[in-house]
């Protein structure tokens, strides 16, 4: 069994809307056991910032599923939303990334591949990853440090 921490963000039409019909589909997948998420809030865009405001999340999802599997189920759920890929962090119905994944004895998982990276490369320069990941994991620490003082970090840069 594995649990992924995995972040949700949608920006186009109804984006409530396709992340909890993603939800639901997660629930109902057969080798998901248990799928919690964070409330969710809405966020400025990152990296490209000429877009419409964001809707952002957590899920915490436990799963038998290894990583490569978790992302192809996550990458369908993007395809059920219509997900297109047209510019780089451009405008988006639903992104599903995996941020954090741990083994069944709650060792963090580390991966670098053509197709996944994980812990994912970009989350402890992200505001609305790590807010939503603080509700469900307060606890977490990363290179010795806390999501709330990485979080203090960043809001002063
Ligand atoms: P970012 O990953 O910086 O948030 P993005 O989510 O907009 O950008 P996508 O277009 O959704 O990027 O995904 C591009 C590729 O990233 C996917 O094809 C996937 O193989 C790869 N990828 C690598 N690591 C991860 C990960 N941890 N979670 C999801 N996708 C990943
Ligand atoms: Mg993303
Ligand atoms: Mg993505």
């Amino acid at each position: 069994m594995y649990t992924y921490y995995i972040s949700v963000g949608s920006n186009i039409g109804d984006k409530r809307g396709h992340i909890n019909l993603a939800l639901q589909s997660l629930q109902e997948h057969d080798a998901v056991s248990k799928v919690i998420s964070s409330p969710l809030i809405e966020t400025e865009p990152w990296g490209y910032t000429d877009q419409d405001i964001f809707v952002n999340g957590m899920w915490l999802c436990e799963s038998s599923l290894a990583p490569h599997q978790m992302l192809s189920l996550l990458q369908s759920l993007e395809q059920g939303a219509g997900r297109e890929r047209l510019i780089h962090w451009g405008p988006r119905t639903l992104d599903l990334d995996i941020i954090l994944a741990f083994d069944e004895s709650g060792t963090m998982i580390s991966i670098c591949d053509e197709s996944l990276t994980v812990p994912h490369p970009y989350f402890w320069d992200r505001t609305f990853v790590l807010e939503p990941l603080h509700e469900l994991l307060p606890t977490f620490t990363f290179k010795g440090m806390s999501i709330s003082e990485r979080l203090a970090t960043l809001s002063l840069a």
